[in-house]
């Protein structure tokens, strides 16, 4: 019968993956198809265009890199792994073999498929999937779409530390205190700390790097051991001379040291043998072939300096928290690697002697994500049960009481008005007796078994004792641990257009901010439009662009090309049935749910009206050309305003044509990135270093146009309000406050425009006299009669009362795009 919860989890891992199923209230790792618990998460397609997923995958893999030592060159492969790195990007994998590309999430979805055919006394569609806490808004939701692609209709995500947290803390004794789960992968590394009150755990701060892992483990013992027998035993000079050549040894090599590494934590020495033929030749044409015994000693000191580089993340991180490493309470280990002795003394040594090694670290993942699956109601289809009595059953699904009430009634759809029920517990040393319940119904008092998942089966007979099928027909109770809400993995905020530094910079949410629980609410008050949405005009926009960022201090008021874009909310004028001018006042309501997905409301203050938009983060984001296009683009638009402003560029110029020359040449679109990151951030110390003197030339300058202005065309009054802004700006260039200096500028200029409104006005009359057959006059006539009757004022002694409404009358008339004053979107 259909499942009441989801039950089945799943570890989706950049390496290996694996699936659980909670039985009658213990986990049940799936074996695979060669026997083991773990499948590597490798798809590979042959010849015939079958697609082959896990050992046989690997294997294959394994030869095509051993093989491609007999060329020396690089072989199209239609392999596929560590497809995880780059979900909800438009990478593409290309398949020769079937003439189609790959994305991320469908090999993904290759995997999921084929743990699912692992199971194969049932068919279920609804499964927990486990994501890296470090995985962005965008990850998040191309797992859930690889989830889709695999058939599963539905789906939750649980964060990696939390699950592999649940399965450890089920049967640990300790039910309070500050735990570090350290997670070792193939190819990342990922600590996070979490605390545990009464059993509930909760993820508080996590760090890792994204390129440590397994991998470098073995290309050490490559480069450390392997490669320097070679070179005793053989000829490559030329080979290693060669950057190409000696990537396909190393990755040929790699696949022996893999082994090698992997046996050594059990072993203290291991034989590297190769078979004939398995290898190419060296400079002399001498077949290569590996015979040497590897000592446990030799492969720990090659991989030393990388278990360090984990563990000084572990340190940062606990001091970022200060967080002495005595008050820690335990290290749990997860992922392959952490099997070796050597971590495991070395964290002793430097963190804590409390280092936790009673789960499996390969599958205590998938374990911990089974566990919370069994707390998670399923998607259950009515047709399954149809004729069975309805039960409607309330529980608490996880619990840290040894006793927990239980309430059973009828659903009213039913035939029979009574029945009685029965709970027993799965190890059949508790049960409830009958109770006789109603659709008022009864509760049941269960005594649970501690530190572990308690299945209860419910039983159903009628008056005479026959036994009746009932839906639901089983419960579980997790006893021991909780997961407490999920936190925000990260800071959320917008961009908004700073118009003085003309570039787009982050805003944090208020109430978003890392670590809330969810679901969370933020908001940002008092925004302005830069644009007007005339009501049903669908090119009048309003972007809101959402960001996500790990330290909002530093982030406020920085450029957002720093940071992972999130998504863009668009309003149109579609979406609003009043006119909302440029300049309006607005409040941006951000609202995100248990699986970060986020919604966004607008609420325009002056027409009284709010609009709400989901956020759609489903869109592949390109981590290539457009985004390099984009960051040389404001790089350049960013020195050429520190030249005009009359900063000296010279050097900045340099560096800029430099990473304009690496985007250009070089493939590695992330390394270019980052270069051009680099520039920008040279850009903005440039920028705020020498903002102060620009402000202050500035302020002096418009002083002196203003004093000019008072001396020609002022009165008393504005006599008055310049020598109050005298004071004001004599304070400002005192006190060399950037923020003061700005607000005096503000009010020195809006007094010199009222002063010199007059000559504005004059200059607009004329410059739209001069040019008007050039202009897209929205309306020609009443453009016309505005100029000539503006013209014939000029000629009659003309004030700004006269002239004001004329000038403003001709600006409205101007076509929307020579109007915009900026991108559409939001301004302080
Ligand atoms: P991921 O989380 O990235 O999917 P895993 O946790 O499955 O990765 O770890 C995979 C890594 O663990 C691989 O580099 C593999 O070589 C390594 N590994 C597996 N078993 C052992 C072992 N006994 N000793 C050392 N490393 C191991
Ligand atoms: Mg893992």
């Amino acid at each position: 019968m259909a499942r009441v919860k989801i039950d089945y989890g799943i570890d989706l891992g950049t390496t290996n993956s694996a699936i659980c199923r909670m039985e009658k209230g213990e986990p049940r790792i799936f074996k695979t198809d060669t026997l083991k618990d773990t499948m590597p998460s490798c798809v590979y397609i042959n010849k015939k265009g079958s697609i082959i997923v896990g050992d046989s995958a690997y294997r294959t893999m394994k030869s095509d890199k051993k093989k491609a030592t007999k060329s020396w060159k690089k072989e199209a492969s239609n392999t596929y792994i560590e497809f995880k790195r780059t979900m909800a990007t438009d990478t593409k994998y290309s398949c020769s073999n079937l003439g189609k590309d790959f994305s991320s999430e469908e090999l993904s979805a290759e995997v999921l498929k084929a743990l699912k055919a692992f199971v194969t006394d049932e068919n279920f569609s609804s499964v927990i999937i486990t994501v890296p806490a470090k995985f962005t808004v965008n990850q998040k939701t191309a797992t859930l779409e690889a989830a889709k692609l695999a058939g599963f209709s539905k789906c939750e995500l649980l964060q990696e530390p939390i699950a592999a947290a649940m399965a450890y803390g089920l049967t640990s004794e300790e039910k309070n205190g500050t735990w570090m789960v350290f997670d070792f992968g193939g190819g990342t590394f990922d600590a996070a700390l979490l605390k545990v009150e009464d059993g509930i755990i909760q993820v508080f701060d996590t760090e890792g790097d994204n390129y440590l892992g397994g991998k470098n483990l073995d290309y050490a013992i490559v480069d450390d051991i392997l490669i320097p027998y070679v070179e005793e035993n053989y000829t490559i000079d030329s080979i290693l001379a060669d950057d190409i050549k000696k990537q396909i040894l190393r990755d040929a090599l790699k696949t022996y040291s893999e082994d090698a590494k992997n046996q050594l934590s059990f072993n203290d020495h291991y034989d590297v043998i190769s078979d004939l033929g398995e290898l190419g030749e060296d400079d002399d044409g001498e077949e290569l072939e590996l015979d040497l015994t590897i000592t446990q000693e030799q492969v720990f000191d090659a991989m030393r300096p990388y278990f360090q580089k984990a563990i000084d993340i572990c340190k940062d991180l606990l001091k970022r928290n200060n967080l002495d490493k005595s008050k820690l309470s335990r290290v749990i280990l997860v992922g392959g690697p952490t099997h070796s002795p050597l971590v495991r003394q070395m964290l002793k040594d430097q963190i804590t002697p409390n280092v936790d090694v009673s789960i499996d670290p390969m599958t205590a993942v998938a374990t911990g994500a089974a566990l919370y699956a069994s707390t998670i109601d399923a998607q259950v289809n009515e047709e399954e049960i149809k004729d069975v009595i309805k039960l409607d059953v309330g529980y608490e699904s996880n619990s840290v009481e040894s006793v927990e009430f239980v309430s059973v009634k009828l659903k009213e759809d039913n035939k029979e008005k009574e029945v009685f029920v029965e709970l027993i517990r799965s190890d059949k040393s508790w049960s409830s007796g009958k109770v006789k319940i109603d659709t008022t119904g009864d509760v049941i008092d269960v005594n649970l078994l501690e530190g572990r998942a308690n299945s209860l089966s419910i039983l159903c007979y009628d008056a005479m004792g026959n036994k009746l099928e009932c839906f639901p027909n089983e419960i579980t109770i997790v006893q021991g641990t909780k997961v407490s809400a999920t936190p925000l993995p990260y800071n959320i905020g917008i961009g908004i257009w700073n118009a003085t530094k003309k570039l787009e910079v982050f805003r944090m949410a208020k109430g978003l901010e890392k670590n809330k629980t969810l679901p969370a609410v933020g908001v940002i008050n008092n925004l302005k439009t830069t644009n007007q949405l005339r009501p049903g005009v669908a090119s009048d926009t309003l972007k809101i662009p959402v960001y996500q960022v790990d330290d909002f201090k530093e982030a406020e008021g920085k450029r957002t090309a720093y940071y992972e874009y999130v998504a863009n909310v668009e309003i149109t004028g579609e979406d609003v049935e009043t006119l909302i001018t440029e300049d309006s006042y607005v409040d941006v309501t951000m609202k995100v749910d248990g699986s970060e997905q986020m919604t966004v409301e607008v609420f325009f203050q002056s027409a009284d009206i709010s609009v709400e938009k989901e956020l759609f983060t489903g869109k592949k984001q390109s981590t290539s050309e457009d985004d390099i296009q984009r960051l040389l683009q404001e790089a350049r638009r960013s020195i050429n305003q520190l030249e005009s402003d009359g900063v000296d560029v010279c050097d900045l110029r340099k560096q800029y044509e430099q990473v304009e020359k690496e985007a250009e040449n070089s493939s590695e679109h992330k390394a270019t990135l980052e270069d051009i990151k680099k520039v920008l951030r040279k850009i903005d110390a440039m920028d705020s270093s020498t903002e102060w003197d620009r402000l202050e030339t500035e302020i002096i300058n418009q002083f002196e146009d203003l004093e000019k202005a008072q001396n020609d065309l002022g009165d008393d009054k504005t006599a008055r309000l310049v020598e109050q802004l005298r004071r004001q700006k004599d304070q400002a260039l005192t006190k060399k406050d950037v923020k003061i200096g700005r607000e005096v500028l503000d009010l020195i200029n809006s007094l010199y425009a009222e002063l010199t409104m007059v000559y504005l006005c004059i200059h607009v009359i004329e410059h739209y006299n001069d040019h008007f057959g050039s202009v897209r006059w929205k309306d020609k006539s009443r453009a016309r009669q505005l100029i000539d009757n503006g013209l014939e004022q000029i000629l009659n002694n003309p004030t700004k009362q006269t002239l004001r409404p004329i000038a403003a009358g001709i600006v409205l008339l101007l076509p929307d795009d020579e109007r915009s004053k900026g991108p559409a979107g939001l301004l302080h």
